[in-house]
């Protein structure tokens, strides 16, 4: 099945000089993605009529919760950002993911600076911004990330196969009429979720297999809310190292002994933390290209996502 480009919303700074003091935000990250996804930019404080570039806002603690307030003229923006945050997320249709700009008192997923007062005084906590707090509340199963956090591999890495794969299930469902299919979508998956989680990847098992003839739609349902489920989990380097010793006992009888040999201390190297997942991930794609497995060349595992992005 060819890649589904991935709907993502995204701040609108990353591409539009929006910010407070009338800059645009530059992301690689951003750069990178933007010819393999749609990008849908929103900028919350623009859209609650404030102008760019504008007076800078900041979150104050009060007893009744957090506001946003205008620093300088004291305005109080938190609920029309409440109103606009609502109104435009359950507008949303379609959407595999986000990638909000850090530490903004709106967008930023975490460690915003939170202050007791106006006054010009050190932070007492770090939180969420208030548009961010509701994306994560309506969207507690879609990835959410920020530029800043994307820099990490391992956090890059999980996002872009959570979109990707997000928005391939998404364009599977529209067209799926027949078990078959999903037999055929699940397969595929398999190293993959054994990667996210082993035991998730033994209850999608049981759901396709559909043992108890349930209805076809109830079937995509339940799988439906265990995939969403599935890539609100990490992959990790242990688990990582588990799919590849799989992998190896499928290709292994087909390589020589002096490659079993290499791939194996590659895999340790690995662990150890002394080379990336993507450069196991291409000997591996050479092994199963020469030596043909069937199996494993239908494994989404290998390719989550679009080539460009597996060596920036
Ligand atoms: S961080 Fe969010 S609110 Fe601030 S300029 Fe960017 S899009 Fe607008």
């Amino acid at each position: 099945m060819p890649l589904v480009k991935p709907n993502i919303v995204i701040s609108r700074c990353f591409v539009d000089a929006v910010r407070y003091n009338g800059a645009r935000i530059s992301s690689s990250f951003m750069d990178e993605l933007k010819n393999h996804v749609n990008f849908i930019p929103v900028c919350p404080e623009m859209e609650v009529g404030l102008g760019a570039p504008r007076l800078p806002l900041r979150l104050v603690e009060k007893k009744d919760g957090v506001h946003m307030i205008q620093q300088k003229t004291e305005r109080d923006f938190t609920d029309s950002m409440s109103d606009f945050a609502s109104s435009f997320l359950s507008g949303l249709k379609d959407i595999d993911g986000f990638v909000l700009k850090s530490k903004s008192p709106s967008c930023g997923i975490a460690s915003v600076k939170i202050y007791a007062s106006m006054e010009k005084k050190p932070a007492v906590r770090r939180d969420k911004g208030l548009f961010a707090e509701k994306v994560k509340e309506r969207y507690s199963n879609l990835p959410v990330e920020s530029e800043g956090r994307v820099t990490d591999p391992d956090i890059k890495e999980n996002f872009l196969t959570a979109i990707f794969s997000l928005s391939e299930f998404r364009n599977l469902k529209k067209n799926i009429t027949s078990q078959g299919k999903l037999v055929d979508f699940h397969t595929g998956y398999k190293l993959l979720f054994m990667a996210f989680s082993q035991s998730r990847m033994r209850i999608m098992g049981k759901i396709v297999a559909n043992h108890e003839k349930h209805p076809f739609s109830s079937v995509i349902e339940s799988y439906e809310r265990e995939f969403m489920e599935i890539f609100t989990r990490r992959a990790n380097r242990k688990s990582h190292i588990n799919v590849l010793q799989h992998a190896f006992g499928y290709f292994s009888p087909k390589i020589t002994a002096g490659e079993k040999k290499n791939f194996l201390s590659l895999l340790q190297r690995y662990k150890n933390g002394d080379i990336p997942l993507n450069f196991l991930l291409e000997i591996v794609r050479v092994y199963i290209a020469r030596t043909g497995d069937s199996y494993l060349i239908r494994q989404k595992y290998f390719n989550p996502y679009p080539e460009e992005l597996q060596w920036r």
